[in-house]
């Protein structure tokens, strides 16, 4: 047959309810969270795009699995298979469990980091920044040009920039640079891939230069995806084949099973460097856990180990990939401006365009993220100056590269009605535009601000 609609490549055996809320429900809800979305209840969303992290629906087999887990304290049958998984899948030796991403990423910046020390990224996510800045080093963001434009065609625009790489290098001296990590997929510049190519010059100015190269590699999955479709040379190669090449040249990784998991909860970091895994591993046991299992139970590490090898599947990647770009190609075709092309989990709204008569300082992302709860009770995420933003010392507004806001696709969970459903709302708020005002932040903590800062809507 020649198919032209992705069908998603599962059957629904459990349900669970969605509530479907009034619009007057929804303004009394948002004003109640202060206008800020991650401040609302779940059951006060009808489609929760806020994040992918943690939300993926698990398959029979790994419900099966969370029945098997071993809970012994040391040495649980269920921490072996997981140990055996992920030293198979990236080659490192040294496995360290942790609940989740940032505490495998506390565990090796608080090491690495430090006053006087450099990190380099793609783009940095907000918890790894976050936790080298709290460690008190620097991370510098250094994508290729074409990242910052959202609407140019670019097939890897997740890399790095090689040049700049070597003149920060120069400039700061090869022994201040703590890491240089490479995001894969990149989720701050758009959920973007990185190629190969780019993979292995960074391993090549890295070993050259003595420094550390890190892979965060929440969602190597779909960066292999791409990698498969757009680059020269891997189409015989296997998505585990080529994430397993991507592997081989960095010095380790870090790694939120929340994402290409498919694990509602977990992490690990894993490492080459035997010493630096003795390090890790101590502040491992006095903040997460035994070594053995890291804070997770052993259900959790059976769910993973199942995780890590689902998401390579032929049939499940073509249906992800090819189900996000569904979405950014619709809204696309309705005048929606996007970061183009579309992303491997997520597309990623370019707010200032969307709202080009709401200036920075009254966060056109934060407004397009609230429309959309007030117009159809979906949940984003803002990722531009609210998230990224700083305050200089007169207190005015350092923004952001870019004022996006994030759909991102939680896995296997929506199919393509609610999809649909997305766009229908987007086709109003087009209509919409001019009569939507900005915010203004009314309260905030000192680090990571967008989770609990409360707004005002600005009225002139
Ligand atoms: C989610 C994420 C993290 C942090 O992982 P958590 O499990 O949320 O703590 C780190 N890096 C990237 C790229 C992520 O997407």
């Amino acid at each position: 047959m020649h198919q032209k609609v992705t069908i998603e490549p599962f059957r629904i055996k459990v349900v669970e309810q969605i509530r479907l809320t009034s619009d007057e429900e929804r303004r009394n809800f948002l004003k109640k969270a202060d206008y800020n979305l991650f401040l609302l209840h779940s059951d006060e969303v009808i489609i929760d795009l806020l994040t992918d992290s943690g939300t993926s629906a698990m398959s029979a087999e790994q419900w099966g699995g969370i029945m098997r887990g071993d809970e012994s304290y040391a040495g649980a049958r269920s921490w072996l298979r997981m140990e055996a998984e992920i030293k198979n899948l990236t080659g490192y030796p040294y496995i360290l469990p942790t609940h989740q991403g940032r505490a495998a990423e506390h565990l090796l910046y608080s090491r690495i980091g430090g006053p006087g020390k450099v990190f380099i990224s793609n783009t940095h996510f907000d918890t790894t920044r976050a936790n080298i800045e709290f460690s008190g080093a620097t991370a510098v963001d250094i994508p290729i040009a074409a990242a910052l434009h959202p609407e140019a065609y670019h097939p890897f625009k997740g890399n790095l920039d090689i040049e700049k790489l070597e003149a920060l290098i120069r400039l700061h001296g090869a022994d201040k640079v703590g890491a240089v990590i490479l995001t894969v997929t990149n989720n701050t510049g758009g959920g973007q891939p990185v190629s190969l190519a780019n993979a292995r010059a960074i391993s090549k100015a890295t070993k050259a230069h003595g420094i550390r190269f890190i892979l965060d590699a929440c969602r190597i999955a779909e960066n292999a995806y791409f990698i498969k479709q757009r680059e020269e040379g891997y189409q015989d190669m296997s998505y585990r084949e080529i994430a397993q090449e991507m592997f081989a040249l960095a010095d380790g990784c870090i790694m939120s099973a929340k994402k290409d998991g498919l694990v509602n909860m977990g992490g690990f970091l894993a490492l080459n460097d035997h010493e630096l895994a003795v390090q890790c591993r101590t502040v491992l046991i006095i903040t997460e856990g035994y070594s053995t299992y890291g804070g997770l139970s052993g259900r959790d590490m059976e769910a993973i180990a199942i995780g890590l090898q689902e998401v390579f599947e032929p049939d499940y990647l073509e249906y992800r990939i090819k189900s996000t770009a569904y979405l950014g190609q619709h809204l696309r075709n309705i005048g929606v401006p996007l970061i183009w092309p579309a992303g491997g989990h997520a597309i990623y709204v370019d707010a200032k365009a969307f709202y080009p008569h709401i200036p920075v300082e009254e966060f056109p992302g934060q407004a397009l993220a609230c429309e959309l709860y007030l117009k159809a009770g979906i949940r984003s995420c803002e990722i531009g100056s609210v998230m990224f933003g700083k305050n200089n010392e007169q207190g005015q507004l350092i923004p952001a590269a870019m004022e996006l806001v994030r759909l991102a696709i939680p896995r296997r969970v929506y199919t393509q009605s609610h999809i649909d459903y997305v766009v229908e709302a987007f086709r109003e708020l087009v209509q919409e535009r001019e009569r939507v005002h900005g915010y203004r932040i009314a309260y905030e903590p000192p680090f990571l601000r967008h989770f609990t800062a409360r707004f005002q809507p600005v009225v002139h």
